[in-house]
């Protein structure tokens, strides 16, 4: 075990911890925003820059800090580091910064998008980033393309993430969609029209943070505030079965998989599941989803998450500024 102080609260986590998990075992106060990392893929994380934190000092044995801001999800702790997340002034500024990279490109379509009121970069300018934007480029636009019946992807709202490239990957058996070109000129290459023909493809619309991979079963049906999210399950051979159904009045609007209070599927579903079982008798309605996000949804009462402890916790309050100078 190796001790870790994240915004001055210690923690006792596994060596090989990273320090976005650390932070999260500490809770949502102090845990840095994630756009592409998800802890149900591997190698996700390192992309989108969200997540850095200053790493104020190494390690008990090397306690200098390290020289610039680091990606938290791809960063392990050391015994004895100390790292700045909401209470660093350089952490602050750096992701007003991304935020802004990330919202050169991306259109504020908010009002028209299916994404509005649970989409991660909504949310994370809201409270990271700046009211003004500095640029007056015009932002790139692409077509819309339909991914089979059932799914559409705006790559006008793409912030390459690489989650849904990471679900193609690790989730179907056959990965035939990436990102191609570099820089300015990436995209998801339109192969991934042929993804459909998976029986999980459905899930790169659960991962996507943004509006880019939309339901086309439910799309401009209903704003998400307007719908109540249960938790449900039925007998599938393909997946677990369990999902949150999303009604409006009696009728189920769409079919998700559950998500945990970072945003992130709990359990990848099959796409019969998601897109064919529409019916409230298919299902074994359970109870009102959790739903512990920054989002509008959240502004009903539905229950809230409950923290995670895997993990002994240690919580030492954060020092003043007295005991600090002694
Ligand atoms: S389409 Fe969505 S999930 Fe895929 S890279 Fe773009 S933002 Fe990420």
């Amino acid at each position: 075990m190796a001790k870790v102080t994240i915004d001055g609260i210690e923690i006792e986590v596994p060596e090989g911890t990273t320090i976005l998990q650390a932070a999260r075992l500490i809770g949502p106060e102090v845990a840095p925003p994630a756009m592409c990392y998800h802890s149900k893929l591997k190698t996700s994380g390192g992309y989108c820059r969200t997540c850095l934190v200053e790493v104020t000092k190494g390690s008990e044995k090397d306690p200098r800090p390290m020289p610039k801001l680091v990606p938290s999800c791809r960063t392990t702790i050391m015994d004895g580091m100390e790292v700045g997340n909401k209470s660093s002034a350089k952490v602050v500024e750096a992701r007003k910064g991304v935020v802004e990279f990330l919202l050169l490109n991306h259109p504020l379509d908010c009002p028209i998008c299916d994404q509005a009121g649970e989409c991660h970069l909504q949310d994370l300018s809201y409270e990271n980033g700046t009211a003004k934007t500095r640029t007056d480029f015009e932002r790139r636009t692409f077509n819309k393309i339909d991914i089979g019946s059932k799914i559409q992807l705006h790559m006008t709202r793409c912030i390459l993430c690489y989650r849904c490239v990471k679900v193609a990957d690790q989730i179907t058996d056959k990965r035939i969609h990436g990102v191609l070109n570099r820089g300015e000129a990436s995209e998801i290459s339109t192969y991934i029209e042929n993804v459909v023909e998976n029986d999980f493809s459905g899930n790169v619309i659960d991962v996507c943070p943004v509006g880019a991979l939309t339901d086309k079963t439910f799309r401009f049906k209903s704003r998400v505030w307007f719908t109540k999210p249960m938790q449900a399950h039925r007998d599938c051979d393909k997946c677990t079965g369990k999902v949150n159904l999303w009604f409006k009045g009696e009728e189920v609007l769409r079919v998700t998989g559950r998500k945990d209070q970072w945003g992130e599927v709990e359990e990848f579903i099959c796409n019969t599941c998601r897109f064919d079982k529409k019916k409230t008798s298919d299902w074994t309605v359970e109870k009102p989803a959790p739903i512990n996000h920054h989002s509008v949804i959240s502004a009903n009462h539905y229950e809230v998450f409950v923290k995670p402890t895997e993990f002994k916790l240690n919580v030492v309050k954060p020092l003043s500024i007295e005991e600090k100078a002694n």
